[in-house]
């Protein structure tokens, strides 16, 4: 992996600053008015190599870290965007990456760098499982040199601007190992191969997020495919949930840079009462408030990309950043929406629009409640709660 300084970060910011002008928030806004993919901007960043940072050198890629791509999708954020339409392309790879075998990453990786594959859905959350990851009902069972799976996925995002899926499903039954991590296993399935047997179902959302609801009927997977050994998936999904958690963070922290910017900007111009209202306390000190608690959201998510991509134990650090981030931008929407008064309602001044967006990271890819029960029990030797 090549080490940025801080000169070459701040190249990566002001270079994705630069694409992102040509994306204005009208661009946004119309996209969410009409639900459409933002396909034009992800062509964009895929040309300019920003979606295969992450990928080494010898397989296409730049070979950049975690914080590099991390400050790429802040601040595509940050500039009224939302990066989330092509996040995955980055990260999901990264299975492959580190547990793939050498005729996948050959076969993969290259196509993923230059953007001729996508590989942007990963097929993990089911209807009856929820949260309870290791209770999904998504079966694949080995028959000769293949494996059929049967089953049902929900939430999965992109599925419809995706040539593979990352699949997660189970190969052994619960009841039959000893651990519930265990018997599940990872996959790399082509769903243009499989289409006939894959039923994809867009969501309707309050945000625009091609999410989609996804059944499995007989769908056929190579053992080729298989990531790693058979059973050992959970394991495997973990070091990329990090990468998620890191990433994720990075795009909250450019939700609540752009509400900030934005309040900052409304306030110093709205002149209520014959003086700008960010004269008033009641409107700087939240602004303020906001501005401390991102800064401070930044250093936690820093801490877990240097982590990471040092190849350290980063999973408290990712799930604190993730959460500190999602809260921090949430915190900061509503301090945009009060500073803006009545026009924070008003499309035309994108507020409300980033406001649905950045709730989204309080609840998705994980829970706030999950990593709060995570930090109780595995950082502070808390008792189990379920
Ligand atoms: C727009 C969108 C895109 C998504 N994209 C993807 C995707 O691409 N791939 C994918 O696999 N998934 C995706 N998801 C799914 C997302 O990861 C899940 O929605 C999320 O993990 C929560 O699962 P759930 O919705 O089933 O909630 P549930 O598990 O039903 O939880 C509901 C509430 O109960 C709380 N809760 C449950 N159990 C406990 C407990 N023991 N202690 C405390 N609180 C608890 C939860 O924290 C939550 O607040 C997406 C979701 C959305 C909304």
């Amino acid at each position: 992996m090549t080490t940025s300084t801080t000169q070459d970060l701040e190249l990566i910011r002001e270079s994705v600053r630069a694409l992102c002008e040509k994306f204005p928030e009208s661009y946004w806004k119309e996209t969410d008015e009409k639900n459409e993919y933002p396909e034009e901007f992800i062509k964009a960043l895929t040309e300019e190599g920003w979606l295969s940072v992450l990928i080494p050198e010898e397989y296409g890629g730049s070979g950049l870290g975690m914080l590099e791509a991390g400050i790429i999708l802040e601040e595509i954020n940050r500039s009224g965007g939302n990066s989330a339409a092509g996040h995955a392309q980055m990260y999901t790879m990264g299975a492959i990456l580190r547990h793939g075998s050498d005729n996948q990453k050959q076969r993969y990786l290259p196509k993923i760098a230059s953007g001729e594959l996508r590989l942007q859905a990963f097929g993990v959350t089911e209807p009856t499982a929820g949260s309870d990851t290791t209770s999904i009902a998504t079966t694949a069972v080995k028959q000769g040199d293949r494996y059929v799976v049967n089953g049902q996925k929900i939430f999965i995002s992109r599925t419809e601007h995706s040539d593979l899926m990352l699949l997660l499903a189970r190969t052994t039954p619960k009841e039959d190992v000893k651990k519930k991590t265990e018997g599940l296993s990872l996959f790399i399935l082509d769903m243009q191969d499989q289409k006939d047997k894959l039923t994809i179902q867009p969501i309707g959302t309050m945000i625009n997020h091609a999410t989609t609801e996804v059944f499995f009927e007989n769908v056929e997977i190579p053992e080729e495919n298989l990531i790693g050994e058979e059973g050992k998936g959970f394991r495997y999904i973990l070091s990329g949930l990090n990468a998620e958690r890191v990433l994720v963070a990075s795009e909250s922290l450019g939700d609540g840079k752009y509400f900030v910017d934005k309040a900052v900007q409304y306030a110093n111009e709205r002149v209520v009462f014959g003086r700008p209202i960010g004269q008033n306390q009641g409107v700087q000190f939240p602004i303020a408030q906001s501005y401390m608690q991102l800064e401070a959201a930044t250093l936690m998510r820093d801490k877990a990309a240097s982590l990471f991509d040092a190849g350290e134990k980063s999973g408290a650090e990712a799930n604190m950043a993730k959460y500190l981030a999602s809260e921090a931008a949430w915190q900061a929407a509503n301090v945009a929406m009060d500073t803006f008064g009545g026009y924070g309602f008003a499309k035309e001044y994108h507020i409300e629009r980033k406001f649905r967006e950045a709730r989204l990271f309080k609840v998705a890819p994980v829970t706030n409640n999950m990593i709060t029960s995570f930090i109780a029990q595995h950082v502070l030797g808390l008792p189990r709660s379920f």
